[in-house]
């Protein structure tokens, strides 16, 4: 689907739609476009995208001091107290730790004094060594990891390419850095698979000692549906979240950060929350390749080929101009830009209607509920739950929560970027204030969602 087709994006070029564009506050620089594993399930390499063949491996030092530039801009024109120089890839290692530390370095000499330039490398870690760990501690460089749990076991499709296990190296990368550089670790990243036990990878994944844990789900959509997402049979992601939820909460003291469990905690005491999973804060992050070219993030990538292309680069365009982009415009209009069951939704402002991309249905854009709608009801009602237990003062026994309507059954059709067209959008009625969160012991069962089939392409 072009953008022009895209519903969100004709809401997002109608000015009566158009909030006020939130600065980019998260610059993702892809220093390598390349990577040493070939993960069974990357949808980066194995997605419906294939833009990263003809692009350079390695970002070059023209592009990297550009892109350094462009950061400084941007800072500049937004009087930015502070924003994040996420590292990226690939597998960014492969651009060398040196480099890293110079492009970073290069990126704090230009922004102007005050703005605090927040850098995370995130890696596969199976190329971290002491040496390289030093480099980017030295350089005040974090280092994220991905793994998809805390074992071989639950790293069995994280292979290089001849097909060898990633484990041992990653396991012993993540450790070095928990033992020898602790301040630099910024922690793991996991993709949710529900095929594991969730305990027990929760468990193993305290074991490598992450300060903060990232829960992803993993990307998918209604047309190429999450892995598992295909019986109708109820809530597997949203189950999996609330058994590691409840392992959390009943902790009795922080043993990690849960990205995830913080934010869904935080909007539903009605403050604000950063990332994409959750809320209907503006997002705020975008991406430079390894040509220069200026995108928006890769997840879009799992949706259609060139979902996440702009046509601008930072030779010829600020990120200025890339807020103006119809894409970005979307990203940042909050529930204008959602379907019209998510504006409906009692929990709207807790849920943000989802991940972007996983909105996607071909044919239709990204104005629908998430693919994972029913989990995010199981798990948003779930963390009210426990939440509206542990109240102080109100000594109030966990809620009872109404049940979920459960979603028809998902099955994969047909992806690509044709589709029958798109039926002209309606004037949206502008929502005075979203919907309050409800009492957390009465939020109501939403409706049914439509089946994935309706109106996708056949
Ligand atoms: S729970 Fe479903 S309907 Fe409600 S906002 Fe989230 S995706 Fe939309």
């Amino acid at each position: 689907m072009s953008r022009e087709a895209d519903p969100s994006h004709r809401i997002a070029a109608d000015p009566s739609h158009r909030p006020t564009a939130v600065p980019f506050r998260q610059f993702i620089v892809k220093t390598h476009g390349r990577c040493n594993l070939a993960c069974t399930y990357c949808y980066l390499y194995e997605g419906p995208d294939s833009g990263w063949r003809t692009r350079p491996a390695g970002a070059s030092a023209d592009v990297l001091d550009r892109t350094a530039a462009r950061i400084a801009e941007h800072a500049r024109a937004h009087a930015l107290g502070a924003l994040a120089l996420v590292l990226h890839g690939g597998e960014p290692l492969l651009a060398g730790a040196g480099t890293l530390a110079r492009f970073t370095a290069r990126v704090r000499e230009r922004v102007p004094a005050g703005c605090a330039v927040h850098a995370v490398v995130q890696t596969n870690g199976t190329l971290l060594t002491e040496d390289r760990l030093r480099v980017l501690a030295d350089a005040g460089v974090r280092v994220g990891v991905s793994l998809d749990g805390g074992t071989a076991a639950h790293n069995r499709r994280r292979v290089d390419h001849a097909g060898r296990p990633s484990w041992p190296a990653a396991s012993r990368g993540a450790l070095l850095a928990a033992e020898r550089f602790p301040d630099a670790y910024a922690g793991v990243l996991t993709v949710v698979d529900p095929a594991l036990d969730p305990v027990e990878t929760y468990e193993s994944l305290l074991a490598l000692r992450p300060p903060a844990l990232d829960l992803l789900l993993p990307h998918g959509n209604w047309t190429a549906p999450p892995p598992g997402l295909t019986g109708g049979t109820g809530a597997r992601y949203g189950d999996w979240l609330c058994a590691v939820f409840d392992r959390w909460w009943a902790a009795g003291r922080r043993e990690t950060r849960v990205r995830l469990f913080e934010s869904a905690v935080a909007l539903l005491l009605g403050r604000p929350a950063a990332g994409e999973a959750l809320g209907l804060a503006p997002f705020d992050a975008v991406v430079v390749e390894t040509d220069g070219s200026i995108e928006q993030v890769d997840s879009l990538k799992s949706a259609y080929p060139g979902a996440a292309a702009t046509g601008l680069d930072v030779f010829r365009h600020s990120f200025d101009e890339a807020l103006r982009h119809p894409g970005v415009a979307a990203r940042q209009s909050g529930a204008d830009a959602l379907a019209a069951q998510c504006r409906a939704c009692p929990l709207l402002r807790v849920c943000g209607g989802g991940h972007y991309a996983h909105r996607y249905r071909a044919g239709h854009g990204f104005r629908n509920p998430s693919v994972y709608c029913a989990d995010l009801q199981r798990f948003i009602r779930h963390a009210a739950g426990r939440l509206a237990g542990h109240l102080p003062g109100t000594g109030a026994p966990p809620a009872t929560l109404p049940p979920v309507s459960p979603l028809p059954p998902v099955s994969p059709v047909p992806a690509g970027p044709s589709g029958p067209p798109v039926p002209p959008v309606p004037p949206i009625q502008r929502v005075p204030s979203a919907p309050s969160v409800p009492p957390l012991s009465s939020v109501p069962p939403l409706s049914p969602l439509p089946s994935p089939r309706e109106g996708s392409a056949p």
